[in-house]
């Protein structure tokens, strides 16, 4: 992870875990047009997930589709809740992720990337937002699912944190597991969850220095 890589952004990070990479740039606070989509009382969060055509074994038509639209809104509503939108009335703070390269995982990972990028543009957070997916795999709840245990899996399912308190942010499930099986996998996810905030802590520290 690191964090600072765009210039012209005003907050940006890279991401990379296992085969995704990914790319996300912060632009905002800033003055909200047409004013008519302004909030006076609060920032408005826009966010767009967007895979790049060479991200994908197969070639990836340009653009969105349903399932990047989809990414785009739970991603916003991931990482809505971290931010002060009410310190920023009638602007707007919009957050691109590109995805480079996708092995599963991908929203999770923006989640991830664009938290660092929120970060690096220096807009107030309640805490960071860090997230992974767990699994069900040949009758065993795994981590961090590599495309084809996605597809071949039993259960798929990504999970944000905001780990100083434990609020989850984002949790969606495609497939099936039993009670015992969620429990299980939710608190695997979890951990994963701790492990990338400790990276992006690190990320932070090594460009702005040692305070919290
Ligand atoms: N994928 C693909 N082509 C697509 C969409 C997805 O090859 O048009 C692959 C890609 O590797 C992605 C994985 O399928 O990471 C799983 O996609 P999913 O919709 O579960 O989202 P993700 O796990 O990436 O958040």
């Amino acid at each position: 992870m690191e964090v600072g890589i765009l210039k012209r952004a005003d907050g940006s990070a890279y991401v990379e875990i296992g085969d995704n990479k990914v790319i996300a740039a912060v632009y905002g606070p800033r003055e909200l047009h047409p004013r008519h989509l302004q909030r006076p009382d609060r920032a408005v969060v826009n966010c767009r997930y967007n895979m790049a055509p060479f991200s994908v074994e197969e070639r990836k038509r340009s653009g969105p589709d349903r399932r990047s639209i989809e990414i785009s809104k739970v991603t916003r509503l991931a990482l809505e809740p971290a931010i002060f939108t009410e310190y920023f009335p009638r602007t707007s703070i919009d957050i691109f992720i590109e995805i480079l390269q996708a092995d599963a995982g991908t929203r999770t990972t923006g989640i991830t990337a664009a938290s660092l990028a929120l970060a690096d543009a220096g807009i107030p957070m309640r805490d960071l937002v860090s997230a992974c997916a767990v699994g069900k795999v040949a009758g065993r709840i795994v981590l961090d699912l590599t495309k084809v245990e996605d597809n071949f899996g039993e259960a798929d399912m990504p999970i944000a944190i905001m780990p100083r308190d434990n609020r989850i942010t984002l949790l969606q499930m495609d497939g099936t597991m039993t009670e015992e099986e969620f429990k299980e996998a939710l608190k695997l996810g979890m951990e994963g969850c701790r492990k990338i905030y400790k990276e992006q802590r690190r990320a932070l520290k090594e460009k702005y220095g040692q305070g919290d």
